[in-house]
């Protein structure tokens, strides 16, 4: 029994805790998807360290 049946619209979906964006199920996610939460390393560098800039203005 197949879980993809090779059709895009039956891949699950998911939003990126940080940006909302809509992320689809990718090849390279297949053993970590559970663990997938943001949309890209951008995001989830942002989300980890929020307003923790490091004195940009000092
Ligand atoms: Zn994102």
């Amino acid at each position: 029994m197949k879980v993809f049946k090779g059709n895009k619209k039956t891949l699950p979906v998911r939003f990126c805790k940080y940006c909302n964006k809509p992320m689809t199920w990718r090849k390279k996610w297949e053993k970590c998807w559970d663990e997938v939460q943001y949309c890209s390393e951008r995001c989830r560098q942002h989300a980890k360290r929020p307003l923790s800039r490091k004195d940009e203005h000092s």
